[in-house]
């Protein structure tokens, strides 16, 4: 599995449409055909396309325009794509200004998730003092919103509150069109530029340069047959936000993993009729999952089980400003439909797959935060296996925080609770 995973981490960033991702896509259905799925295929997946290319806010003092502070910036996804706006720069939204807000990570303490939870699997007993850093603050778009409603000539995101320096943050990834030119800034150049404001007016200028457009994706999907009429769909998707290990690398080594293991199983062995299926644009608003459930909504009745798995991450800390690696998984969320939670439990206890929760699929927002979230809606029965480490949409995500420990028992669990539903049938 770490073999897959350096091979496709390899060939570099896989944003939807990028060539590595077009690429990834028929290395897994090499692999798909390979294993002897049954038609194996790629279908089609229009979404848009979000190419940065450069970006950097130059900001100088109005009382001395030789106090000047110049930094690099990283365009937001889908705003406003080409932008050399000249404004005055501040702390606070303004008509025709460019903002410059304070942005911090959320500290999730786990004693809380644990109340909401169904189930959990803590041997260890760490929920009670673990708090776990999310990759987003709850209300990010809410920020943006703000800025485009008042009028902002410009969103300079200041990424102060995130405890370790970078600015390749790819958020927001609804792929909604925000007409405002907006960059990330790293947390110390962000506070160069916050301390030059801080002094007195200033005036700046922003500058962007991206390419966005329409472009094809494939999903990548292939089947084996079962002993019922009924369907298990076992899921993951194959972009990511940068050349990311965790996000989605290690989920297409878990469904390979299952696909494999379920190839080598005869027939009337498998409970049901297996899909497997790698989805495109899920940095684009979860296309790919969108175009497979309007391409087959007609077996959606017939699925006992929608298995979504996706990163096999790494918990890290921050240490004087650094990502470091720990030994520790980064605690699972697993999004479970009433009536599997009791065979979700149990496969993490089997596993002993530490630090995990079973979670109602609407726990935290209407539909759950997953690539397969599409599904909820459509009353797919549901177990979303994920977890949020702070790096998960950062350049950071690299080989080193795939939790390595986790891929075999992660595959185990995923297997057990595909034969648990043996025997049931939808409707
Ligand atoms: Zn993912």
């Amino acid at each position: 599995m770490m073999d897959w995973i350096e091979t496709i981490v390899s060939r570099g960033i896989r944003r939807p449409g990028y060539p590595a991702d077009d690429w990834v896509a028929a290395w897994a259905l090499d692999r798909f055909a390979e294993f002897g799925l049954h038609d194996a295929r790629l279908e089609p997946v229009d979404l848009p396309v979000w190419r940065p290319v450069a970006a950097s806010l130059e900001v100088h003092l109005d009382a001395d325009p030789s106090r000047t502070v110049t930094v690099e910036a990283f365009a937001l996804p889908y705003t406003t794509p080409e932008a050399a706006v000249t404004a005055p720069v501040g702390r606070e939204v303004v008509p025709g200004a460019i903002v410059v807000p304070e942005y911090t990570f959320t500290e999730l303490p786990q004693f809380y998730v644990r109340d909401l939870a169904k189930a959990v699997h803590d041997p260890e007993g760490v929920f009670d003092s673990l708090v776990q850093t999310l990759p987003f603050q709850l209300d990010y778009l809410d920020v943006i919103q703000g800025a485009i409603d008042g009028g902002a000539a410009g969103f300079a995101g200041a990424l102060t509150g995130v405890p370790w320096e970078t600015r390749d943050y790819y958020v927001p990834y609804d792929a909604v069109r925000r007409d405002i030119p907006a960059v990330w800034l790293s947390g110390g150049d962000a506070r160069r530029v916050l301390a030059l404001v801080d002094e007195g007016p200033c005036t700046g200028t922003l500058t962007v340069s991206a390419e966005t457009g329409p472009a094809v994706s494939h999903n990548v999907i292939g089947t084996l047959p079962g002993r019922s009429d009924q369907w298990v769909i076992i899921g993951s998707h194959h972009d990511a936000p940068w050349a990311s290990a965790v996000e989605d690398t290690s989920g297409i080594a878990l469904v390979l993993a299952a696909a494999r293991h379920w190839a080598d199983v005869p027939e009337e062995q498998r409970p049901h009729n297996l899909l497997f299926l790698l989805t495109a644009g899920h940095m684009a608003h979860a296309a790919g999952t969108r175009a497979f459930i309007s391409e087959h909504r007609e077996m959606l009745g017939a699925v006992v089980l929608q298995l979504h798995l996706e990163h096999a991450a790494r918990r890290c800390e921050a240490v004087d400003g650094a990502l470091v690696p720990t030994d520790d998984p980064e605690p699972g969320w697993w999004f479970t439909s009433p009536g599997l939670e009791e065979l979700v439990a149990q496969a993490l206890v089997a596993e002993d797959l530490r630090r995990s929760f079973v979670l109602p699929p609407d726990v935290f927002s209407p539909m759950p935060p997953t690539d397969g979230a599409f599904f909820h809606p459509e009353g797919v029965p549901l177990v979303h296996f994920l977890s949020a480490p702070m790096y998960l949409f950062d350049s950071a995500d690299t080989i080193d925080k795939v939790h390595e420990e986790s891929l075999e028992p992660l595959t185990r669990a995923a297997i057990r609770i595909v034969e648990g539903t043996a025997g049931w049938r939808r409707g």
